[in-house]
């Protein structure tokens, strides 16, 4: 199973992409999760990334297309992968298009994670509190200023992809904002529908 999920930051795009990874078998792939790594590991592409990543704009297409096209070439993704954070622009939405074709494999579903935006920054603020009480480390950008500017960077560039993935028959849309397992019942829905 090949999965695009979509959706603005704190939409819960991660937390189902992890749901669902862990119950077919196949790995989430995280953009966001793989350049927080990079620049943990003070990497080239780390050292270029963080200051973007702190001020919530996207990172260029061409360093992010690179890291995708090589990890999904890793052999625990030959049975399908979950795309969480990625595509988000629509240069990038071209690159899987043609990542894909190129390996011969093919797109199953887009999910839209529909959520209101008057939540998201609640949503973020409380995953920053989460992770605080845990002991975890809290993301910088997950802070009320840096959201603003990671929530208009979502309407200028990764808004787009729905209109993009709608043209093209894929997109399917889900209550983001109904609990935690009922999205996740929502999305298998989706899926079962879309297999048959
Ligand atoms: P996320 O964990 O998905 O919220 O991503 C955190 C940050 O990583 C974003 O605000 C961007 O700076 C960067 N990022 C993650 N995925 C992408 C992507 N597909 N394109 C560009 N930048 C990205």
């Amino acid at each position: 199973m090949r999965l695009i999920l979509l959706g603005p930051p704190g939409a819960g795009k991660g937390t189902q992409a992890q749901r669902l990874a862990d119950k077919h078998g196949i790995p989430q792939l995280s953009t966001g999760d793989m350049l927080r790594a990079a620049v943990q590991a003070g990497t080239e592409v780390g050292k270029r990334a963080k200051a973007v990543m702190d001020a919530g704009e996207l990172v260029s297409d061409a360093i992010v297309n690179a890291i995708v096209a090589e990890r999904i070439d890793q052999p625990d993704c030959a049975r399908g992968f979950i795309l969480d954070g990625y595509p988000r622009t629509l240069v990038q939405a071209d690159a899987v298009e043609a990542m894909l074709s190129e390996r011969n494999i093919a797109l199953d579903s887009v999910i839209e994670l529909v959520v209101d935006d008057k939540a998201l920054v609640g949503r973020i603020v409380k995953r920053a509190e989460d992770a605080k009480a845990a002991g975890q480390p809290v993301r910088k950008d997950d802070n009320p200023a840096v959201f603003e500017e990671r929530l208009r960077e979502y309407y200028k560039k990764t808004a787009p992809l729905t209109g993009y993935y709608y043209a093209k028959g894929r997109l399917k849309t889900v209550d983001g904002m109904a609990s935690i397992d009922a999205v996740t019942a929502e999305i298998e829905g989706v899926l079962a529908a879309t297999a048959k």
